[in-house]
């Protein structure tokens, strides 16, 4: 079985998915679900109900709030109590719809049969509109609206869609689970993906710790025989994950600094996703379930699960229901440990994104004293980018956004390899991460001046 892998970079932690035996747990719902209206990349969706409004469960309750949004539905049928601020995970105040939940009357319209549909839909537009209306959004982690991503703009052609099973994500086994619980539904959301793309061909990349989905999956699109659909093999390699790396490993091609995929011809989207888009095409129904790992480092085993979830349900309910935060978490994060974002608010809710919730203990946590850089050269040799880290966490110090700038700090993906390789411990990722939104925030600007002095121009 060959297997391949990125060119740059990249670590090899432990993958400790303790909870990858555990099948997936349908979590029952609370009695009041709290409805974030920021659960994807863009402008906030706009609520559409009322307070003392009766909602049904997958019903329509907020539209998108720009053209990178999305629409949300209700994860409950009840009443909607109100319309308010409620803190997400990092603190911050978002608009919610609470809602009391009050029995089960699904929206009509939507199949909730088990039946396996398999024929793809001829009509590329309704394909699009199925995938919008059901508010479908990127569920690898960046949440971006996948009717957006599955509609290239003109001049731009999708050679191959790649479909994201690295999962490389130490502790994650959401993804495994439905790639061994899920697979033909999968299959046939990337065969739906293929279609609207034109008919790319497209490879659903699995990591070589994954055998059982792997073989799984090579028998789902055997079964099926859709063309064009071929599984890679992965080598364990961190972050194989990331679009790029998995654009390089599939493609061998590189997307240049301030590139996106479909500029070498590649769309990537999650194993979740395929998912989503199958139940939103063939199903017409909404995103308002994902699935989550509860797990962590030396967690007892009969408090790891893999849940369905619902969006809305407060994460302080989920951890109840999975046995309560045990005595070693020193940190709680929701998503991978690398990657992941640190748990400020355990009343925070679901939201169509999320992962997991990982109890880290103090060990796991990676946070060491610092001491001085050594020049050993070991963050660098990490970096799956090619940049410097060294040299940006300097720049970062000195408060140097120029030289940022030209040390392409816009293009970290956050991964955490140089952090994780440090033998100084030297906490390279937080000045990295902030110096890039400033960079960012420099870059956007000057572009928006451009944009306006060249519409001036033309008056
Ligand atoms: S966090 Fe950024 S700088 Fe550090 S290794 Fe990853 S891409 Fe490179
Ligand atoms: S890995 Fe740490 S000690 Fe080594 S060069 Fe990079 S910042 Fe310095």
């Amino acid at each position: 079985m060959s297997k391949i892998t990125f060119s740059m970079g990249g670590i090899h932690p432990n993958d400790s998915k303790f909870a990858r035996e555990c099948a997936i747990e349908v979590l029952p719902l609370p009695a009041t679900v709290y409805v974030s209206m920021a659960q994807h990349l863009g402008a906030p969706a706009k609520p559409i109900v009322q307070v003392g409004d009766m909602v049904k469960t997958g019903q329509v309750i907020a539209e998108p709030g720009g053209f990178i949004s999305a629409f949300v539905h209700s994860p409950a049928t009840g009443t909607v109590k109100s319309i308010a601020p409620r803190k997400d995970l990092a603190g911050n105040n978002q608009i919610h719809v609470e809602i009391s939940v009050e029995g089960e009357v699904w929206e009509d319209g939507i199949d909730l049969s088990k039946t396996l549909v398999t024929a793809i839909p001829e009509d590329r537009n309704f394909i699009l509109d199925r995938i919008k209306n059901n508010g479908v959004v990127g569920l690898g982690g960046a949440t971006f609206p996948t009717h957006v991503k599955l509609n290239p703009a003109p001049g731009k052609v999708a050679e191959c869609l790649i479909l994201n099973g690295a999962e490389c994500e130490p502790f994650l086994t959401s993804d495994y689970r439905i790639l061994i619980e899920r697979t033909k539904e999968i299959v046939v959301g990337a065969a739906i993906m293929q279609k609207v793309l034109g008919g790319c061909s497209c490879v659903i990349g699995i990591e070589e710790n994954k055998p059982e989905a792997i073989k799984a999956v090579k028998a789902a699109v055997s079964e099926l025989g859709y063309p064009g659909i071929k599984v890679a093999v992965l080598k364990k390699r961190y972050p194989q994950g990331g679009e790029k790396q998995l654009i390089d490993a599939v493609m061998k091609r590189q997307v240049k600094s301030g590139g996106l995929p479909i500029d070498v011809g590649a769309v990537v989207q999650n194993v979740a996703t395929a998912l989503a888009v199958y139940e939103a095409v063939q199903k017409n129904m909404p995103l308002i379930t994902n699935t989550l790992t509860v797990t962590g480092d030396n967690v007892p085993v009969n408090m790891m699960h893999n849940y369905l979830f619902r969006i809305g349900m407060p994460l302080s309910y989920v951890v109840d229901r999975a046995g309560g935060i045990p005595d070693m978490a020193a940190k709680l994060v929701s998503g991978g440990p690398m990657m992941g974002k640190a748990i400020a608010n355990i009343e925070a809710t679901t939201v169509k994104g999320s992962s997991s919730v990982l109890y880290l203990s103090e060990e796991a946590t990676l946070r060491k004293p610092a001491s001085n850089c050594i020049r050993c050269g070991k963050c660098a040799d990490a970096c799956p980018m090619g940049l410097e880290p060294f040299l940006l966490n300097r720049l970062s110090k000195a408060g140097d956004l120029e030289g940022l700038e030209a040390n392409a700090v816009q293009d970290c993906i956050e991964c955490g390899c140089c952090l994780y390789s440090c033998p100084a411990n030297i906490p390279l990722l937080d000045r990295i991460r902030i110096s890039k939104g400033q960079v960012m925030g420099v870059i956007r600007a000057r572009a928006a001046a451009a944009k306006a002095a060249a519409e001036a121009a033309k008056k």
